[in-house]
């Protein structure tokens, strides 16, 4: 198999070959080398974000409605092609086909969709002030540094790109080493949509090239998606130049059940929670808070059903759970559900595996204090936690760092509200989960982020407003 792209960067409207470091694409499934790219220079990032800082202007100067056409262009493109590119998406991730086919590049289309539809409508306020008024003008901000994680690469990058857009700034995007191809996909389909070179850009490499792009002084804005460690470092680089951020980070999110819930609905949920994409998932469930009265039904369901994924290759429409993206990745996994086993949880299923595979696992009799319980695995690994009332519940849920989301099942509605305003997070779910439209806001509070994507939240991360005071009688000066 060889996906090998046109060249390894995308500047200025055109494939450039990168001139740094070998970045080898692995296919997750085999561990075959798939292509072979290079990172971007120091030089090379410089000359992307000087190219997307010039190309800025023109783009900024178009009527928003033009804009927006090119990006429902780029959504239909995509749509189009789904099919090539979402086989794509699997051989870069490793994500099963029946994955990739609905959730990634077909996210990305809705965001471009969304935004492609907003960006002529985001208007300025007039401020009536007597004799005198003032307007205010929502501007772009300039260029945007993108950085993705590797989970959902091309789905980061529509997130991303598309209110950026939008709104009139250009963007320098970089993929996580691990999964660089679909970014240079949404590249070319931009310029065949109509985007001027130079508005979108890609560079490529590992941390030290997003560290080049965050401090370049073209660059007004980082929007990163990856780890809370990633983010601290990314939010003082960026810090020093009083840029703005967008941080989608990490977390290890609450699943309330509570005994009068639908079980079968919370057990579903409670998997989709944890082994989607293999539980490489940012906003995962991965604690499931259990009340303890159904405690060992819940488990029993949740066995039975764990026990019908089916698992293998991920090119197979018929596959439910693939492989874990590298080789390093499966190794913390390994290494977490070793820790679990040794901190004294219960393995109900599930384990080490082996391979490039890690099976869908679960633990019970876990304490809040253990390590399984308050670190992010990004891997398919619950942990059950038995609870007996909601105070308590709430507190549990509540005592951690990270706040990206949360979800609740009861058929309680007033317990369902009271639940959802009591726990620190950015989204909650209430008898559903992980479900992220573009039309509802995305990210964390306490350490999982600042900001949101989506919706037209993110149109304030994407723009700044200019006031404008107009006088208009004469200068009542006292001098
Ligand atoms: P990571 O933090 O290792 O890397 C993320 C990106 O940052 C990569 O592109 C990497 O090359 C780059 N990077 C690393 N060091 C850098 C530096 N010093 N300066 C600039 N860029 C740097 O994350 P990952 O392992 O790729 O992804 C998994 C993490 O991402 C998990 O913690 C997960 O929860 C999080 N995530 C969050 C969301 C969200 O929306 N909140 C979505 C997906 C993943």
């Amino acid at each position: 198999m060889n996906v090998q792209p046109a060249a390894s960067l995308f500047l200025n409207g055109r494939p450039v070959e990168g001139e740094g470091d070998a970045l080898p694409v692995l296919y997750p499934y085999t561990g075959e080398e798939i292509a072979s790219l290079r990172e971007a220079t120091t030089g090379q990032v410089a000359e992307a974000c000087k190219a997307a800082a010039a190309a800025q202007v023109e783009w900024a100067a178009l009527a928003p409605v033009e804009r927006g056409r090119v990006l429902l262009r780029a959504a239909a493109i995509i749509r189009e092609r789904n099919e090539e590119l979402s086989r794509l998406e699997t051989l870069d991730t490793g994500k099963p086909i029946q994955e990739t086919l609905v959730a990634d590049w077909e996210s990305g289309a809705a965001a471009l969709e969304y935004f492609g539809g907003l960006a002529a409508t985001v208007t300025g306020q007039m401020i009536p002030l007597g004799s005198d008024w003032a307007y205010t003008i929502r501007e772009p901000l300039g260029v945007c540094a993108g950085i993705g994680a590797w989970n959902y690469p091309s789905q980061i990058a529509c997130w991303k790109a598309a209110p950026a857009l939008a709104m009139g700034n250009a963007m320098v995007f970089k993929p996580s080493e691990e999964t660089p191809l679909g970014a240079l996909k949404l590249a070319e389909i931009l310029i065949e949509a109509g985007l001027p070179a130079g508005v979108f850009n890609v560079v490529q490499g590992r941390g030290a090239v997003g560290a080049a792009l965050v401090t370049d002084p073209h660059v007004a804005k980082v929007s990163l998606t990856g780890s809370v460690p990633t983010g601290r470092k990314v939010y003082a680089a960026a810090a020093e130049g009083i840029r703005h951020v967008t941080m989608e980070l990490g977390g290890k999110s609450p699943l309330i059940v509570f005994d009068d819930a639908n079980l079968d609905d919370a057990v579903g949920a409670a998997m989709l929670a944890n082994f989607y994409s293999s539980g490489q998932i940012c906003s995962n469930g991965t604690r499931v808070f259990v009340q303890s009265g159904i405690r060992e039904a819940f488990l029993d369901k949740l066995q039975a059903r764990i026990a019908t994924i089916r698992i293998g290759d991920p090119l197979d429409p018929d596959t439910q759970h693939g492989p874990i993206v590298s080789a390093a990745q499966a190794g913390k996994i390994r290494a977490a559900i070793a820790a679990g086993e040794a901190e004294g949880a219960r393995l109900v299923c599930g384990g080490p595996g082996e391979g490039a595979f890690v099976p869908p696992t679960v633990f019970a009799d876990a304490t809040d204090q253990m390590a399984l319980a308050r670190e992010e695995i990004f891997g398919p690994v619950m942990t059950t936690l038995a609870f007996e009332d909601e105070d308590e519940v709430i507190r549990r849920a509540n005592a951690t760092g990270y706040g990206l989301a949360a979800g609740v099942f009861t058929r309680d509605l007033a317990r369902a509200h009271r639940v959802a305003a009591r726990v620190e997070a950015g989204t909650c779910w209430i008898n559903a989960y992980n479900l992220t439209p573009v039309e509802m806001p995305f990210g964390g509070v306490k350490m999982s982020g600042v900001g949101r994507e989506n919706s037209a939240a993110a149109i304030e991360h994407y723009s700044q407003l200019k006031t404008v005071y107009v006088g208009m009688g004469s200068v009542d000066a006292p001098y």
